[in-house]
Order: C-alpha cells, then sequence, then structure tokens
C-alpha cells in the first residue's frame, strides 16, 4: 500500500469525471469494515480518514471479541446471538489476530456460582456452533490455580468461560490492507470537508483535504457513507447543518499494568462493580489490561482524557480482587476510548448498543454505533442499503468467508508473547527477511519486544505516515507503557524520516510531538 498511489487514483478519478460507486467517511472498524465488503462485492469503493486508520475508537477498546455477556443479563439476547456469530467469523478469517480466552468470575458469596455458572452456560448455548469451549464451575483451588495473582480471603470457587481477545489496531490495519488487495482506494491524513450535492440537495459526493500537500480532493460518488463514530452529528451536518443530534458520547478507560499483578494466560472478569458494569482485567501482549468505565462525555475529542476519579475507580475495583493491589506507580499507560451510542428516541436511558442505520434526507447514509465484534455485520447492513440507495450492482455479501490479509493459521497464539511477530501473520516473514540487516534487528527498547524492521515495515507496507502512528497503533508501545514509548521515539523517528524522505527538522518535530501526547498516557 503506497499513500501517493491512492491519492493518484482519487485526484484521476476526480480528472475523468467517473464516480466512485460508495465513498466511505471515516477509518476506523466500521469504515473500513464497510471498504473491504463495498471492495469484495467488485464496488469501486474510496475511503478517507482524517487521521491515521485506527486513531479513534477502534484501537482504544478492551481488546474483547464477545458476545457480551453484560447484554445478556440486559436481555438483549439477539444481539448477543449475532455478536458470538461474529466472534467466530472473526476468529475463522483472522486466526493470526484472534484468539480464544479464558475468563474467570471468582466467587466470594455461596450464590454466585449457581447464578452466574447458569448465565454463562446460557452463553455457551446461544454460541451454538461458534462456540469457544464450555464453560464450568471451578473449586477454590482450580480458581486459583488459572489466576495465581487473585485474592483467596474469602474465595468460595469460580466460573470459567470462553470469549475471544485481539489486537484492535493490527486487525484494523490488516483490513485497510485488505480493502486495498481488493482494489479498494483508502487515504490516511485526509479529512472531509465537505459535502457535494446536486441542484435537488441530493449527496452526490464530497471534498477532502490531503493534510499533507493542502491539496483539496474532490470525490463524486453514487452513494456517501458516514462511518466517524462519535463525529457522526458533525459530518451529518455537512450535510444539514440543522440535522438533529443521532448521538451521545461516553468515554472508557484502561489502566496498564505489568503482567506480575495477573499471573497465568487467564482474563480476570468482575461482573458487577459499584457503578454496576463489568470490569475485566486480561493478558495482553505480555502485560495486564485492566478496564473499562462508562463515564458521560459532553462533546467528542480526538484524544479524551482520563479523569482522576476513573483511574481511582479502576485502581479500587481491580485491587479488591488482586492479592497484590496495584497503585498509581504501577500504572504504564492509561488509555482513553469515546463509544458513539445512539440516542434512543431522546431518552438516553434508551441508550442502543446495536447498530443504527440512518439515511437523512439528503440522502447521506450513516453507520454508527454497534461495535468491534459485529464490524463485519455492520457492514454487510450498511453495503445492502447503500446499494439500494445508489441503485448499484446487487452483488452478495461475501466477507463471511473471506480471509483477512495476513492470515495465517499457524500463528494463532496471538497472545503468545514468545513471539510477538505473530500479530502480522503471513507477512512476518517479510519482517524476519529486513531484521536479516543487523541493525533492523535492534529492539527499540529493552522493555518491550519491538524491533527496528517494524517501523521500516510500517512505512513501507502499512502506510504508516508519522511517529505516533507506528508507536501507537503499527506496534501498540503507547498503550503498553508510555515512557517506554517515549524512550525509543527518537531512534523510531529517524528510521521513520529515512524511510518517508523527510529531514532531521521533520523528526525532531515528530519526537516532541510524540512525547507530548505519550505524556496524557502516562498517570505518574
Ligand atoms: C472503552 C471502550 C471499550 C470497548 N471495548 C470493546 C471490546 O472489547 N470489544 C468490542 O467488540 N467493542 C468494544 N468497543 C466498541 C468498539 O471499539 C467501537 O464500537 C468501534 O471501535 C467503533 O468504530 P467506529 O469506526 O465506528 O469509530 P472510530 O474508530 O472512532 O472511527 C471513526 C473515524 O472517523 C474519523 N473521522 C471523523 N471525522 C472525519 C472526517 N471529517 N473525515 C474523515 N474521517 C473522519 C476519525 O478520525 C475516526 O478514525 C469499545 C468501545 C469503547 C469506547
Amino acid at each position: 500500500m503506497r499513500r501517493d498511489e491512492m491519492v493518484r487514483r482519487v485526484r484521476e478519478r476526480a480528472e475523468a469525471h467517473i464516480p466512485w460507486d460508495i465513498a466511505v467517511i471515516g477509518g476506523g472498524a466500521t469504515g473500513v469494515g464497510v471498504a473491504v465488503d463495498a471492495a469484495a462485492r467488485g464496488l469501486d469503493v474510496v475511503l478517507v480518514e482524517a487521521h491515521d486508520f485506527g486513531k479513534g475508537t477502534s484501537s482504544r477498546s478492551t481488546k474483547l471479541v464477545h458476545g457480551g455477556v453484560r447484554y445478556l443479563e440486559q436481555g438483549n439476547i439477539p444481539l448477543v446471538m449475532s455478536a458470538l456469530k461474529e466472534r467466530g467469523l472473526m476468529r475463522q478469517n483472522a486466526p493470526h489476530l484472534v484468539h480464544d480466552l479464558a475468563f474467570v468470575v471468582p466467587n466470594y458469596s455461596w450464590w454466585e456460582a449457581p447464578f452466574y455458572g447458569i448465565g454463562l452456560k446460557l452463553y455457551d448455548l446461544l454460541a451454538g456452533k461458534y462456540g469457544f469451549g464450555a464453560s464450568k464451575l471451578l473449586s477454590k483451588e482450580e480458581t486459583l490455580q488459572r489466576l495465581p495473582g487473585l485474592e483467596p480471603e474469602g474465595l468460595t470457587g469460580g466460573v470459567v468461560y470462553f470469549d475471544g481477545q485481539f489486537d484492535d489496531a493490527r486487525l484494523l490495519i490488516h483490513l485497510v490492507m485488505t480493502a486495498a488487495d481488493l482494489g479498494g482506494t483508502l487515504v490516511n491524513y485526509c479529512p472531509a470537508t465537505g459535502l457535494l450535492k446536486d441542484p435537488d440537495g441530493y449527496v452526490t459526493g464530497l471534498t477532502a483535504q490531503d493534510a499533507e500537500t493542502g491539496e483539496t480532493l474532490t470525490i463524486q460518488s453514487r452513494v456517501v457513507v458516514n462511518a466517524t463514530g462519535v463525529f457522526t452529528d458533525a459530518v451529518r451536518q455537512m450535510a444539514d447543518p440543522d440535522a438533529e443530534q443521532l448521538m451521545v458520547t461516553s468515554q472508557g478507560i484502561h489502566l496498564v499494568f505489568d503482567r506480575s499483578f495477573l499471573k497465568g494466560d487467564t482474563a480476570l472478569m468482575v461482573p458487577r462493580t459499584s457503578d454496576g458494569r463489568v470490569l475485566f482485567v486480561i493478558p495482553w501482549h505480555g502485560h495486564a489490561v485492566a478496564g473499562t468505565t462508562d463515564t458521560p462525555v459532553d462533546a467528542p475529542s480526538l484524544e479524551p482524557k482520563p479523569l482522576d476519579e476513573e483511574i481511582e475507580f479502576v485502581l479500587e475495583t481491580a485491587g479488591r480482587y488482586l492479592s497484590r493491589p496495584p497503585t498509581r506507580a504501577d500504572v504504564l499507560a492509561v488509555y482513553v476510548g469515546l463509544r458513539p451510542l445512539v440516542k434512543g428516541d431522546g431518552k438516553t436511558s434508551a441508550l442502543s448498543r446495536d447498530h443504527v442505520i440512518h439515511v437523512d434526507t439528503s440522502g447521506l447514509l450513516t453507520i454508527t454505533g454497534g461495535k468491534w465484534t459485529t464490524y463485519r455485520h455492520m457492514a454487510e447492513d450498511c453495503v445492502d442499503h447503500a446499494i439500494t440507495l445508489g441503485r448499484l450492482a446487487d452483488v452478495e455479501c461475501s466477507t463471511r468467508n473471506l480471509r483477512i490479509h495476513g492470515y495465517r493459521l499457524d500463528t494463532a497464539a496471538q497472545g503468545s508473547e514468545e513471539d510477538h511477530l505473530a500479530v502480522y501473520g503471513s507477512d512476518a516473514d517479510a519482517i524476519r527477511e529486513l531484521a536479516r540487516e543487523p541493525s533492523l534487528a535492534q529492539r527499540l527498547n529493552p522493555e518491550l519486544p519491538y524491533i527496528a524492521a517494524e517501523v521500516v515495515w510500517g512505512a513501507r507496507a502499512e502506510m504508516a505516515r508519522r511517529l505516533e502512528d507506528v508507536l501507537a497503533r503499527h506496534t501498540r508501545a503507547l498503550f503498553l507503557n508510555a515512557r517506554a514509548a517515549m524512550a525509543m521515539a527518537e531512534p523510531a523517528a529517524r528510521l521513520l524520516a529515512g524511510e518517508l524522505g523527510r529531514d532531521e527538522a521533520w523528526a525532531a518535530a515528530q519526537v516532541s510531538e510524540f512525547c507530548s501526547l505519550a505524556r496524557q498516557y502516562r498517570v505518574s
């Protein structure tokens, strides 16, 4: 994938006055999912993303591929069933990035084992042929065997069940590559700046700005899809400044600790926190990730900040269950994501976790809500609507069995700490080849496994354009250990500048920009 080639295609198409079938605004899981689906059906699709692919919510999740045990408790059986099916398809189509994970619900009261045991049996049942393994009750000893870091005082036993886990930003990058492999055109650092309309006020395309050159790009399209997550209403207001607000936003934080806080390969699931939510502590890339919260937010932003009370809440709740309670000083990174929630008839209590497709009177097609796990199903639904709306060739969806870029069965152990390159799937071979050059085999920092070859690969093959892209999403350094990520900024920036033909001043500016961002990911 080359960005200049993508921009050239957009420019040439505009000069030839040939409209695209579908133009997507937004390069998160929702928009990129739509691009993959459309390209797989043979439609001409272009996608523009304002920043880096996955800069928004899609790199900031809890990293679960799941049906959502919480929605089961709320009685939303269709949502759970659909998500459980998608969970199975995700593991089938991207085994290099999605793997099974055992979760233990620890029991400290006599009634918890039968209560959660029955609920989780129902969860197994709803998964049907897409099941990941049968849940079962555990004795106190078995519970501690699976979760040696658990507080033993008062523990009566536990319930183990199985769900999926993934690397969200890596999957997103591989979805971008899948769409590109299928002929799609995707441009990062290219915000949509306005919508084109015909004399009847019907949306016929968009304008976007190449943020690297300042060039205005004109994109004529039969259908325009708005997949901008928490920014949905801002794009809808480009079509109609009076458009009523469709979205509300809430934020969720995660704290990342050293793996020693959660020994073993099993995740901890706290089914009911003091604010009535669930809290997870999960093993991820050699660390322990704890979250999340649900705090209403007035206005969406690209880099939401954690509130002190959210940090205290996660520390306190996780600390109640872990034999060594973590403190602020133990937090290696904090990251924050914004949930795109669809208002239910104006009542905030009726916020939907399902996805929503909305067509404005201008013909702008908006898709939002849902969750990462259901991105494929959301995309199928969206492209079906786009075909009707734009009178496009009526081709059936083919993503159910579509292998995602990098597909490789023998690296199914994505969580494996021995081989951190497993997340690249079949591309790992090319990175190892690059690393035959000794300087590219060097680790960028002793605290994290990332090597110099990954920066080169990110720039050459994955359209990484900035230091932040490489350290936050192409590798997950910033999300795992903010201080270590800052320490690797200089060597990584030098490598990136060399690949992108930039000078030393550019590299120095990248380091300073990245370090000021990374400070927000530190707690102490
Ligand atoms: C804390 C938290 C934890 C979660 N955990 C899970 C989980 O474990 N499992 C799960 O399945 N789901 C989870 N989710 C839900 C899931 O992460 C989201 O549903 C999903 O990532 C939303 O993707 P999106 O593409 O709609 O939004 P985003 O990823 O935010 O993408 C929207 C994109 O649009 C771009 N954009 C905005 N304006 C413009 C413009 N004018 N021009 C071009 N581009 C623009 C933005 O830059 C952004 O990249 C979680 C959500 C949160 C908040």
